[in-house]
């Protein structure tokens, strides 16, 4: 039996060589020193390897750049392992000094059994986690429901609630609810978690380097950051920006007064339309200049902005009530629709929607509403009012005269009091039906407020 090394191997586990002296014990330990050190090497080497490659992936560039750690630990490492070997021979020389009895074969055996399981230990968990069944399979299908129902809020708070067990397939879960909700730098450390497991998605899922790409050009982009209490702002230092950034704090302050405790949203004002572009597609996954009615939107979380129209030009000047009303105009959106959360754009009337952004931009609109009066009394002279059900979900369709009565349907309910933005909000959210929270808000509905604007302007 053995061919190789087998004198080696006797010499080194054998007992040939019973000592007499303390010195003696001594020595044989001292002469196997080498070889322990070698083994620990190796073994410290393999096991890293293993890890990493399970952790991270070989074709991460992470895997190539954790050796770094490693060779520093390598200086460190052999300090500590050899002052543990030296305990053997200590213990050894001690025991042999009291009983005149010699454990060293033993010791010596056990020792570096020891070592090298500790050498593997951190290899042996990555792949006792790695080949372990989620327990969490059938909470993901949960959260699968959730994302099929557009509910990204409520699948979020199942993930979390997971969160110490979330295996690859939930990271990568967790990155595309933030995606849906437009919270992309929050995004980032879970589509990175996702490939580090080694996670590829379905076919016919977005491939997670799709997001990862989408991530990188908005962080290339994101201007730099303003500070405020209850908006984040990334913007451009340019005088169409810096006059609105001094206007913020009165957006804040009568976001508070509509809505009471307000939830921290976003603003993103870019300085130039192409850089708009992009960002709003990666964002939103639709090109902006289909949205060619304003040069912004305020969905839930984040008011994303351009300070330049799809022309290249300001579409209104720097520091003009109008450039404010509608940034503004954008935050009612977002405010409403990150506090009702889940399916907002679903359930809200579109009327409703543009007529509370609207009313919220109020105290710089005043030229607006005027235009408005104007406008309908001229579209009354020559048209039929349009009908109820387009306003609710056709409105685009028409925009000029879609807005209009959006905004005075609004303006009747609220009947001067713009705090009902904000009842009418939460008591729909609580409904999960507007027609219902409009109700209890106001007292009336939105086909009376419908009503109330045909009969001023088309008088029978
Ligand atoms: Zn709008």
């Amino acid at each position: 039996m053995g061919l190789f090394f087998t004198a080696e191997i006797r010499w080194l586990f054998g007992n040939d060589h019973t000592p007499e002296k303390v010195m003696d014990v001594w020595k044989w330990w001292e002469l196997r020193r080498l070889f322990y050190n070698c083994v620990i090497f190796i073994s410290l080497a393999l096991s890293f390897v293993t890890y990493n490659l399970f952790l991270i992936g070989l074709y991460n560039e992470d895997f190539w750049y954790e050796p770094l750690t490693f060779m520093a630990a390598i200086f460190i490492g052999p300090v500590i392992w050899n002052l543990g070997y030296t305990l053997g021979p200590v213990v050894d020389a001690l025991t042999f000094k009291i009983f005149r009895k010699w454990f060293g074969i033993g010791l010596f055996k056990s020792g570096l059994a020891f070592s090298i399981f500790l050498c593997f230990l951190p290899a042996i968990l990555i792949l006792f986690f790695k080949f372990t069944p989620a327990a969490h399979a059938e909470n993901l299908n949960r959260v699968f429901d959730l994302m099929a129902k557009n509910k990204y809020n409520a699948a979020l708070n199942l993930l979390r609630k997971e969160h110490p067990t979330l295996d690859a397939e939930g990271e990568y879960l967790e990155g595309y609810c933030l995606m849906r909700i437009h919270q992309m730098a929050e995004a980032k450390p879970h589509f990175q978690k996702s490939v580090q497991l080694g996670y590829t998605p379905y076919p016919g899922w977005t491939p997670t380097k799709n997001f990862l790409d989408r991530i990188v050009r908005f962080e290339h982009l994101r201007p730099v950051k303003q500070p405020n209490t209850c908006i984040d702002i990334y913007a451009a230092n340019s005088n169409w920006t810096n006059p609105i950034l001094k206007e913020l704090p009165k957006f804040s302050e009568r976001a508070r007064m509509i809505f009471g405790t307000v939830p921290k949203i976003t603003f993103y004002i870019l300085a130039q339309r192409r850089d708009f572009s992009t960002f709003f597609s990666d964002m939103f996954e639709v090109s902006a200049e289909k949205r060619w009615w304003n040069n912004g939107t305020g969905v839930s979380n984040v008011v994303v902005f351009s300070e330049l129209d799809k022309d290249g030009k300001w579409s209104y000047y720097p520091g003009t009530a109008r450039s404010y009303g509608d940034v503004l105009h954008e935050y009612g959106h977002a405010l409403c629709d990150t506090i009702y959360g889940d399916n907002y754009l679903d359930h809200v009337p579109e009327w409703l929607n543009e007529g509370m952004a609207d009313a919220v931009a109020r105290p710089y609109y005043d030229e607006l509403f005027l235009a408005t009066d104007r406008l309908v009394r001229n579209f009354a002279k020559k048209n039929k009012p349009p009908d109820y059900e387009g306003l609710c979900h056709r409105l685009y369709a028409s925009p000029d005269i879609g807005y209009a009565f959006g905004r005075l349907m609004v303006e009747n309910l609220l009947a001067g009091d713009v705090q009902r933005i904000g009842t009418i909000v939460s008591d729909s959210r609580q409904a999960q039906d507007f027609e219902k929270g409009i109700k209890s808000a106001t007292g009336r509905s939105g086909k009376d407020a419908y009503d109330a604007v045909v009969k001023k302007y088309w008088k029978p």
